[in-house]
């Protein structure tokens, strides 16, 4: 029995006050969702505040990205692994659309970052997903099959254990238009039957979790199919009662 993983992924949101503001709402209610992880991952100035925060909570925390880089040394703008477990992060996330397209970040080099951060004891929340074009040119599974063949062949089989999958749809993201369950139920069914071909075990362990306009109306449905273990949640995550929505429609 897989234990879902409820994510909230700021992106470049909050402040010093407007943090302390959601994780004291959030942490106030936390007996409500005693069986669903939860992690927050805010943008890594405030992973302090965080760690201070969330410390003896049932909430966990992570980052946003992770440098290619394994050791530190002169590479501006970018953070180590190293530096995340100062601030005892536990998740990383790689390969968010936002940075494959902005940042043109490839496979081989989100792979790089899963493998780097497994290394370090991180457990990577390795996003996937397919632009609105290649879904309607019906090259949705061939995308994604390319997105994560480049992890399976990067990281050992015991490193697999440790990997965590994010389905975004590009076009689902921060669109408020999610995509409908029999889509994310394939996909899904999809990449884990891909990470089994490598190694069953792992794939029946694996957390594959959805991501791309999830919010309270949408949830339960969601989180009620056979694979999906959990959301990764954008803008929803930053309204304390829609994140507790969420995370109880996940429990
Ligand atoms: C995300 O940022 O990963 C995401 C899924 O965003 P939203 O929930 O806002 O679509």
């Amino acid at each position: 029995m897989r234990k879902k993983l409820v994510a909230g992924n700021w992106k470049m949101n909050g402040s010093l006050t407007e943090n302390t503001a959601l994780i004291n709402s959030l942490t106030r209610q936390q007996s409500r969702f005693k069986t669903v992880q939860v992690a927050l991952i805010p943008p890594f100035p405030y992973l302090f505040q965080a760690q201070q925060l969330l410390t003896s909570t049932n909430l966990s925390w992570g980052a946003q990205d992770i440098s290619t880089e394994p050791q530190v040394g002169a590479f501006t703008g970018e953070v180590s692994a190293s530096m995340l477990l100062d601030f005892a992060c536990q998740y990383v996330i790689v390969g968010h659309s936002e940075r494959r397209q902005r940042h043109h970040e490839t496979d081989q080099e989100v792979a790089t970052k899963a493998k780097i951060a497994i290394e370090n004891g991180l457990k990577p929340i390795i996003c996937v997903g397919e632009s609105l074009v290649e879904r309607e040119k019906g090259e949705t599974l061939s995308v994604l099959y390319r997105q994560t063949d480049a992890v399976l062949n990067t990281l050992s089989l015991p490193q697999l254990q440790h990997v965590i999958l994010a389905y975004e749809p590009i076009w689902a993201i921060g669109t408020g238009k999610s995509a409908t369950a029999q889509q994310v139920q394939e996909v899904h069914q999809a990449l884990r039957q891909r990470v089994a071909a490598m190694d069953w075990v792992a794939a029946q362990g694996l957390n594959i979790l959805y991501g791309g306009s999830v919010k309270p109306a949408n949830a339960l449905e969601l989180m009620s199919l056979p694979d999906v273990d959990g959301a990764l949640v954008g803008g929803a995550s930053l309204v304390a009662e829609d994140f507790i929505a969420i995370i109880e429609a996940a429990a």
